[in-house]
């Protein structure tokens, strides 16, 4: 795997939040620098609160009403979490969204609540907003404890909370045999021995989505795909659903991850411009 060459300014200035120093970090894939507090970006403060975003707001076709919760994923345990399933009522693909696996990661599940009120023109959508619902509402990245969702793949009924989530997410996936399923995170680490995981497309085996994956990559050359730079990375990470739909059963995974150096309405724009280039794809949407 290509490893970015990245360049780190210390400038004169350091700026301080809440006592702790933070430091401006150059990154080149965005030609811009952000304050990081070690190898982590110091999040801007919100410029459209969640309250305040609406479908319209971010091209999303929208139907008069919300569309309902469907079905509830491990029901009856303190990790039930509701998914929407939207059927056109006419012929085409099924694509799964998941999003909020990381609590913390707030523009993933932003954009999949927003697209909770999305009209279909073909096939069918399922949309889980908040994998892990404990972790979006306390705004935390694992589900309890140190428990992570994303490393608990294809999990174990009756494992622990995190394995017997995964395993109820799995199973409702596998069941849909959907052609993609859209995996909806968001990156805030840098650091020089790791790859650089924020504004890029992560896949583990193409194989099916390779039309689909070349027009992501044409848009993306083309800088028309989000408003800052998305580049592409594989494989997924043992353990994710990225790697584990991929491998154990076939099924294409896309992870999305925005960088959370930018401001909110910026990346929860990204992650639904990525969702309906997919959609609009697959003819699901004009
Ligand atoms: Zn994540």
């Amino acid at each position: 795997m290509k490893k970015l060459l990245v360049l780190l300014l210390m400038l004169a200035t350091s700026l301080h939040f809440a006592g702790v120093e933070a430091l401006e970090v150059y990154l080149p894939d965005f030609e811009m620098s952000f304050p990081f507090e070690g190898q982590r970006v110091v999040e801007p403060e919100d410029d459209v609160p969640f309250g305040h975003m609406r479908p319209e707001m971010y091209g999303i076709p929208a139907a008069e009403e919300k569309n309902s919760a469907s079905h509830l994923l491990t029901e009856e345990t303190e990790t039930s979490t509701p998914v929407y399933h939207i059927d056109s009522g006419k012929p085409g693909p099924a694509i799964y969204i998941v999003a909020g696996t990381h609590g913390d990661e707030r523009a993933g599940w932003y954009a999949a609540s927003l697209l909770e009120q999305i009209a279909l023109d073909a096939g069918s959508l399922s949309i889980l907003p908040q994998a892990n619902r404990l972790g979006c509402e306390e705004i935390r990245r694992h589900v309890i404890g140190s428990l992570d969702l994303n490393r608990s793949y294809p999990g174990e009924e009756g494992g622990d909370p995190a394995q017997n989530l995964a395993h109820a997410i799995y199973d409702d996936i596998t069941r849909m045999q959907p052609v993609l399923v859209l995996d909806l995170h968001e990156a805030a680490y840098y650091a020089e021995d790791s790859d650089f995981l924020g504004n890029k497309i992560i896949f583990t085996n193409l194989d099916g989505i390779e039309e689909l994956f070349f027009s992501l990559l044409e848009s993306a050359e083309k800088e028309s795909l989000g408003k800052y730079p998305f580049g592409f990375v594989s494989p997924g990470v043992a353990g994710s659903l990225n790697s584990t739909a991929a491998k154990g059963a076939g099924i294409p995974v896309l992870t999305v991850e925005t960088f959370r150096g930018f401001p909110i309405s910026q990346r929860v724009e990204d992650q639904i411009d990525i969702v309906l280039h997919c959609l609009r794809f697959y003819g699901m949407i004009d």
